[in-house]
């Protein structure tokens, strides 16, 4: 994207580049009249990905004498910029400011860089997602790191939209890890330039191994934004403080510099939004379990992987439950965040459990929870004076509800003891907020415009003022219908009309054959085919009066709303508080209803390393199954124990994933204070799940279904500690049949001396040996049954190892032709007989007959 420099263009091009040359990969949308303008190739982009009409602006400076010019009604513009925005790139607007003077063009101002991370707008926002623009930078910028060597990441992320800002700093080797639990809508880092030995300065982007910019959508700057004092000096600054020890984050550096770069970038972008932001949370990425990004998928926690939709995956059936937007945000946190303290699973678990032990209480809440609008969101507009008076209506109906939230609660909210954490079910609420917002009550309408200014705001009473200014206004009807009665009788004629429109003001109409009627005093004001408009004295003086009772109504009402929300934003931190207890209620509400709905139990979280789960199920597709009809499943599972690697076996369809896969949600769920799918079940903390189930090709990153099987192998058995689960399906699969037992015998082997509790599904029968071998290992299989003609699932994990996959059955199935089933079926037998004499299992043999069979 190249723009020319200015010199020679016409002056309202001239001034279009001086600030196109601000908004570097942002396409600039500049205001002019009832339209936002592009030029150049700003406007063929948009033209081709808005589709709308490409034109030109003749100016003699351009080569060829025309410029390429596409643009938007100012009207419209939020669904265009929003498609801009969905399909990854920036807008900046640019605003008339001030009058024409008639010199020269009017003045302009860059207003805003709408870029993924850093929307306000609801517009342009999920309600149901947080929004964050994550910024990383490194602690060593300028220098090659060494194998050996770690570098540690410093990482501040913000949702501008909630203001909830945080800061960490992570070791290279969980950087990948901790960006993909944000998942962050941009990914902002710097640029640096380097001088090389031929003096030439090149550019050189800092993004960490193995973090592709196709990640995310993602903002580079120049490096100097990043200082370290800079950065420091614009913390305090911003935050009002001396110091940053009182926010917890003075030992930081590269933590303070990507926070530094993320605020600079902030006031380059929406610099109005930044004073929403008064803390910083300090956190550290192991205070909980972690899931890699490929788990997070596997398990389907967000969205499914085949339709990557929320409907199927697990937060889809908690949001069956959920009432709230802050709610379900608060909730895909939690799943992101699952706890590692004990104490704090089970105050969660003491919450589940007293709502479900008063059904009523929880019904009545869903009630008054589902009129509860997105308090924490609307908070922010009101703090950044954004807020409308609709959206002022809706914060003042959720806080009229809240008293009675308050006194619903009551009765399970308990008194907390000093140190404690006051308990979520005690709603604070000050008597000034409910006095607050009853005023609000009496003084706004309840049906209310979006924009400040027009009409309509307050009810009758309100204002003295007002009022007077209002009957004004709205008795022009009944002036102007006995002004005309007044003028026909004096005219005369009864065709005569009294008129008023925006354009032409107020006048009097008579037809062109009545004419001659026009007494004396009746000025002309407008001459059209078929008929003429008149003026008169009495009618200006009347139309100045209207209009500036019209004017002054419209300022007045503008200046009592703005008074209004000023008065409610004093209370910002408190209405910011409630907002996220109203969303962490919802949150129990969602648990506590599915765990009624669908018969889970409370589990004892402790500190152990054992896993026990008696009668276990997976909570989403025994949900999409007829009631009763999901098997549910016995396992035992724990660190040096006579128990803690189970190789499972059986055929294809028989449920080994599922069982897996029930078990990691098992655990998630424990460890987010959730009731869980089963008859009972003890769960020792996990400090992260690692799975491998399913293969999947990455050839966008030139990788092929193995090479991605084994790099994600390579990473768990890297990082797994005592404490962690391990789900490995099929591993092995993706090479000759020798190599594959080799890999998965030695990744068993391993995982039963490092310690992890590990299920290892596999086809491999072979492994079952291990058992044989390491006392820690322990065979189980998916129990089938077999009759003459079918294949009947009993999804039932039985122990005992099997000897048999019946992949043939499940290829008669699926609908592999017959002739192929046949001899599939001959080419068995044979090895089978071959086998059975020889009394081996060897594969190699196996192979060495089927082709001896195959005539290869
Ligand atoms: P493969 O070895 O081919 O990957 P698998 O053994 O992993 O197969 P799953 O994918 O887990 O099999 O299960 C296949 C189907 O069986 C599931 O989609 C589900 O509908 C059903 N199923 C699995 N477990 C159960 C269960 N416990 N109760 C009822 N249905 C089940």
């Amino acid at each position: 994207m190249n723009f020319p420099s200015p010199e020679g263009y016409t002056p309202i091009l001239q001034q279009y580049l001086e600030q196109r040359a601000k908004t570097g990969d942002a396409i600039l949308f500049f205001r002019l009249g009832d339209f936002y303008e592009c030029f150049f190739s700003d406007a063929e982009l948009i033209a081709k990905e808005l589709e709308i009409t490409l034109t030109s602006k003749g100016d003699s400076a351009h080569p060829g004498g025309k410029v390429p010019m596409a643009g938007i009604p100012v009207k419209s513009a939020e669904n265009y910029i929003s498609r801009l925005l969905k399909a990854g790139f920036k807008v900046a607007v640019c605003e008339q400011v001030g009058d024409a003077t008639g010199k020269g063009p009017m003045k302009r101002e860059l207003v805003r860089i709408l870029t993924p991370g850093t929307l306000v707008e609801s517009e342009f926002l999920e309600g149901e997602k947080a929004n964050y623009l994550a910024c990383i930078f490194p602690s060593n910028p300028n220098k090659t790191m060494s194998k050996q060597e770690s570098e540690l990441w410093g990482l501040a992320f913000v949702d501008i939209s909630t203001a909830e800002l945080k800061i960490t700093e992570v070791p290279e080797n969980q950087l990948l890890l901790e960006l993909s639990r944000i998942n962050p809508s941009e990914l902002l880092f710097a640029t640096i330039r380097i001088k090389d030995p031929e003096r030439i300065t090149i550019e050189r982007k800092l993004c960490p191994a193995g973090l592709s910019e196709s990640n995310y959508s993602s903002s580079t700057r120049a490096i100097n934004h990043f200082d370290f004092n800079v950065s420091v000096d614009k913390i305090k600054e911003r935050f009002g403080s001396h110091s940053l020890a009182g926010f917890g984050c003075a030992h930081f550096k590269a933590g303070l510099q990507a926070l530094g770069g993320l605020l600079d970038y902030l006031e380059y972008t929406c610099n109005d939004s930044l004073k929403s932001l008064s803390s910083i949370q300090v956190y550290e990425v192991n205070d909980s379990l972690k899931l890699d990004e490929q788990s997070v998928r596997n398990l389907e926690i967000f969205e499914t992987m085949q339709t990557r939709t929320k409907k199927g995956s697990l937060l889809g059936l908690f949001e069956e439950n959920l009432t709230t937007k802050m709610g379900t945000r608060m909730m895909r946190e939690w799943l992101s965040y699952p706890l590692l303290d004990v104490s704090q699973i089970r105050k969660r678990q003491q919450y589940i459990a007293k709502l479900i032990a008063n059904q009523n209480l929880l019904n009545n809440l869903k009630v008054l929870l589902s009129q509860v609008t997105d308090l924490e969101r609307l908070n922010i507009k009101l703090k950044t004076e954004r807020l409308n008076p609709r959206e002022l209506g809706w914060i003042k109906n959720t806080l009229l509800i809240l008293p009675g939230l308050k006194a619903l609660l009551q009765d399970i909210a308990s008194t907390p003891n000093d140190e404690e954490q006051p308990d979520i079910f005690e709603i604070k609420l000050s008597n000034n907020l409910i006095f607050k917002a009853k005023e609000l009550d009496l003084a706004l309408q309840d049906e209310l415009p979006i924009v400040s200014g027009d009409s309509g705001i307050f009810r009758k009473g309100y204002s003295e003022k007002l009022d007077q200014m209002k009957d004004l206004v709205d008795q022009n009807e009944v002036w102007l219908t006995n002004y005309e009665a007044k003028e026909k009788e004096r005219t005369n004629c009864k065709f005569l009309k009294v008129c008023f429109n925006k354009a032409a003001g107020f006048y009097i109409e008579l037809t062109k054959a009545n004419k001659h009627l026009a007494p004396e005093d009746y000025k002309i004001k407008q001459n059209l085919t078929n008929v003429d408009r008149y003026i008169t004295k009495e009618l200006k003086d009347y139309e100045s009066q209207f209009l500036l009772a019209e004017a002054n109504l419209k300022s007045i009402e503008q200046e009592l709303f703005i008074f209004l929300r000023e008065s409610l934003s004093i209370y910002c931190e408190e209405i910011h508080a409630l907002s996220k207890q109203i969303a962490k209620i919802d949150c129990f509400v969602s648990l506590a209803s599915l765990a009624i709905n669908h018969n889970y139990v409370a589990p004892n979280v402790d500190n152990s390393y054992n896993l026990s789960i008696k009668d276990g199920r997976h909570p989403v597709i025994e949900n999409l199954l007829p009631k009763g009809h999901f098997v549910g499943n016995d396992l035992w599972l724990e660190s040096r124990s006579e128990q803690q690697v189970i190789i499972l076996t059986g055929p294809n369809m028989s449920g080994k994933s599922t069982f897996m896969k029930q078990i990691a949600i098992l655990c998630l769920m424990a460890q987010i204070g959730s009731y869980v799918p089963a008859q009972s079940a003890q769960i020792g903390i996990v400090d992260r799940i690692f799975t491998r189930i399913g293969a999947s090709d990455d050839l966008s990153q030139g990788q092929s279904t193995f090479m991605v099987e084994m790099t994600e192998t390579a990473y768990l058995l890297n990082n797994l500690t005592e404490r962690s689960l391990v789900l490995l399906d099929e591993i092995g699969r993706g090479t000759s049949t020798y190599d594959g037992v080799a890999i998965a015998w030695s990744v068993a082997e391993y995982l039963a001396k490092s310690g992890p509790r590990s299920i290892f599904a596999t086809h491999y029968h072979e492994m079952n040996g291990l058992a044989d071998i390491y006392s820690q290992v322990v065979n189980y299989q998916v129990s089938v049954h077999e009759s003459t003609n079918e294949l009947i699932f009993l999804h039932k994990v039985l122990p005992g190892g099997a000897d048999k996959s019946y992949g043939i059955e499940v290829a008669r199935m699926a609908g592999i032709p017959k002739e192929v089933l046949n001899r599939a079926q001959g080419i068995m037998a044979q090895m089978n007989a071959k086998n059975s004499t020889r009394k081996t299992t060897s594969i190699k043999d196996c192979a060495e007959q089927a082709k001896l069979e195959l005539g290869i």
